[in-house]
């Protein structure tokens, strides 16, 4: 099973849990800059994390033979916060360098002014910079999150097929279906998305434009449970190609789309017959 993980916040996963990411099968990923819990009080502080997440990250990764990208832009959160607004900025340099696949996250937590003003300005970023976007969706009031979410991604003109609506679940699926954006699922230990709701979820709206993440950061949370998620497919009557579509084909044409997606030959060509572990690079450290 190859897996390309479409969301997760490896700055804060240790180098263990890359190991077990590329023994379960995992050989790429995105990770999204987002809000490291502790909050930022100046554009520098942003600077120094973009920075590892183009330079320290990917080095870190490649030791496992897994390809790191990643999305940057202004969280919906710290949007809030006025300190944090000249990272605006700032965002141009990065949005023009290589690994960076997309702007994001962007999108709404409190649904704010705000909030409307900075994921409306990048949402222009995205548009100038030719790159895919990568939605968040707020956890609380969800289904109205995403349907001023939607409003706002067609008032901004964008091509909804380069927007990716993330951590959808049941409740608010329908919305995005048939809009021509793409789905995001976060399965997380306890809450969001289990495996086996996700294969429902799967079987009920097809596998057309719907991606699979951990989403695992600094929470509790599991950065293998796309790997089980691909599992609970197969237990549920899915095919092997099935699987690879959702867990790596979907990811890999979405991201393509900003044109500097960077996978092995090996890695893009073929379904993967056994998980790579004699090939993994050990250690570096
Ligand atoms: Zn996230």
């Amino acid at each position: 099973m190859r897996i390309f993980d479409p969301h997760i916040h490896m700055t804060s996963r240790t180098t263990d849990d890359y190991e077990r990411m590329a023994a379960a099968g995992v050989r790429a990923l995105v990770e999204p800059a987002f809000w490291l819990g502790q909050p930022r009080t100046n554009a520098g502080s942003f600077m120094d994390y973009f920075d590892s997440l183009i330079g320290w990250e990917p080095f870190r990764a490649a030791q496992f033979g897994i390809r790191h990208h990643c999305t940057i832009g202004l969280n919906p959160k710290e949007a809030n916060d006025p300190r944090c607004r000249e990272v605006l900025d700032i965002l141009p340099r990065y949005l023009a360098k290589d690994g960076v696949v997309a702007v994001g996250e962007l999108g709404y937590d409190s649904m704010t002014p705000d909030e409307d003003e900075v994921f409306a300005a990048q949402l222009a970023m995205a548009v100038e910079h030719e790159l895919p976007v990568l939605v968040h969706t707020p956890h609380r009031d969800k289904q109205r999150g995403t349907q001023r979410t939607l409003d706002v991604l067609k008032e901004s003109g964008i091509d909804l097929g380069r927007v990716v609506i993330d951590h959808l679940n049941e409740v608010t699926v329908g919305l995005v279906a048939g809009t021509g954006c793409w789905m995001g699922f976060s399965i997380y230990p306890g809450t969001k998305m289990s495996p086996d709701r996700m294969a429902a979820v799967l079987r009920e709206y097809g596998s057309a434009r719907m991606l699979v993440n951990s989403a695992a950061d600094w929470g509790r949370s599991d950065p293998l449970l796309t790997r089980t998620t691909g599992e609970a497919m197969l237990t549920a009557g899915f095919t092997d190609d099935d699987v690879d579509r959702v867990l790596w084909r979907n990811p890999v044409e979405f991201y393509a789309q900003s044109g500097r997606l960077e996978l092995e030959p090996s890695a893009a060509d073929e379904p993967a017959t056994a998980f790579a572990g004699n090939s993994i690079a050990r250690g570096g450290s």
